[in-house]
């Protein structure tokens, strides 16, 4: 019945009649999210999957009288019922998608102006710090870099400047974890915007607007998508004039993601519940497996009792998800060059998130734009591997990285 009700509304109300839908399903378990959230059967067709509207523009019927859709980069259906979806499942009001990642990130900086200070991690995504320092920085915006594993750092940087925190928790890629409560209990008294990059846990393991943020970012490349098959960005708000000074930003500056991108984030949302349980499994038992090997020196996992950030974690996350950053006690360029080239179901390349497994070398690769000093400073060092492990079978992952290992120290 409820669908015949939908089927019958124009395109034009797709976006505001879900009300009702998206009330009832704000209330559903999270696995029940991924399937149905932003599912709406076509209203011409019946279509039981979001169709890909791959037009730039939409005709009017006479001047200003259209369908609520006017112009591709302001208003997509397929856009749409991605911002409805990522609403849903990140227990926020408001979506909102971008071309990447970073074009995300670059949207929340916009809303600041010239002056304004910005306190961020001293470890997070190299592109991230690359933003702020390389682009930002000359348009006067200030940034602070702090270990946001400690309060008093953060507290150390605040003034009447301070404008917004920016967390990433777990960071990228020493997975140092920041409390994401006692951070919003700062922003609020202070009216400062808390905005929390989400990747790597994902809205499956940690939903931050409920712990306070007013923004959460993703890089949906990683594994909202989770098939290495699409760039994509994306911000989750539960403030209405905050969503509308964004979308401003979105429709001013243009870093839209196309129709076609928007269904494969859509389509990954789907297996996102049962995708981060398998992550979750096989990262713990690889975390354990390294932690146990007689030629690693070091993990980074905050599933670790002996993890110093572990309490905060298991109390904001719902698992330890499937990234893991690790040294071997040799500790040699050559050593770690010879693991990295001898994986064979790991394959070398930047990104994370997909559901094969990807090894990395943050120093050469994704966390090259830091100044080598500024990186061994925040404990980054040359030799340092990150994982992310796949959904294959662990067993499987755990052969192919003993190999490897053996090879590599004996290099
Ligand atoms: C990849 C990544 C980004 C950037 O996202 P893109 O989609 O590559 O632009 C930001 N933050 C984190 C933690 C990431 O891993």
């Amino acid at each position: 019945m409820k669908e015949k009700k939908f089927a019958s509304l124009p395109p034009c109300l797709l976006a505001s009649l879900p009300l009702s839908l998206f009330a009832y399903l704000c209330n559903m378990k999270p696995s029940t999210k991924y399937i149905h959230a932003g599912a709406h059967p076509d209203p011409s067709t019946g279509a039981i999957m979001t169709p890909i509207y791959q037009t730039s523009t939409y005709v009017q019927e006479s001047p200003g009288v259209h369908k609520g859709f006017e112009y591709a980069r302001s208003q997509n259906p397929t856009r749409q019922a991605l911002e409805e979806a990522l609403a849903v499942i990140e227990d926020g009001k408001y979506g909102l998608a971008f071309s990447s990642g970073v074009a995300a990130t670059d949207a929340v900086i916009r809303l600041l102006q010239p002056g304004n200070e910005v306190i961020a991690g001293s470890d997070m995504y190299g592109g991230t710090y690359r933003l702020f320092s390389k682009i930002y920085q000359k348009f006067g915006i200030i940034f602070h870099y702090v270990d946001m594993t400690d309060i008093k750092n953060i507290e150390a940087k605040l003034n009447a400047n301070t404008k917004l925190i920016w967390v990433e928790t777990p960071t990228n890629p020493l997975m140092n974890i920041a409390d994401i409560k006692a951070i919003a209990r700062i922003t609020n008294k202070y009216s400062i915007l808390l905005c929390v990059d989400n990747t790597f846990a994902s809205p499956a393991l940690q939903n931050p607007l409920q712990l306070g943020a007013d923004i959460v970012m993703h890089s949906a490349t990683k594994y909202l998508s989770g098939h290495s098959d699409v760039i994509q960005g994306a911000l989750i708000i539960n403030d209405k004039q905050l969503r509308d000074e964004l979308y401003f930003i979105q429709k001013s500056c243009g870093a839209v993601p196309g129709p076609m991108d928007c269904f494969l984030v859509l389509r990954g949302i789907k297996t996102l519940g049962i995708r981060m349980e398998r992550h979750s499994q096989n990262g713990a038992k690889i975390a354990h497996y390294l932690k146990c090997h007689a030629d690693v020196k070091k993990v980074y996992w905050p599933g670790f009792e002996d993890h110093p950030g572990h309490e905060i974690a298991k109390k904001q996350m719902r698992d330890f998800g499937g990234m893991i950053s690790f040294e071997l006690k040799k500790d040699s360029m050559e050593a770690a060059r010879t693991l990295l080239s001898s994986t064979k179901l790991f394959s070398l390349a930047e990104s994370l998130g997909g559901v094969e497994s990807l090894i990395n070398h943050p120093a050469s690769m994704t966390h090259a734009s830091i100044p080598r000093e500024e990186r061994i400073k925040n404990g980054l060092n040359d030799t340092l591997i990150r994982l992310s492990v796949g959904i294959e079978d662990a067993d499987d992952l755990i052969e192919d990285l003993d190999q490897a290992i053996s090879l590599a120290v004996k290099a």
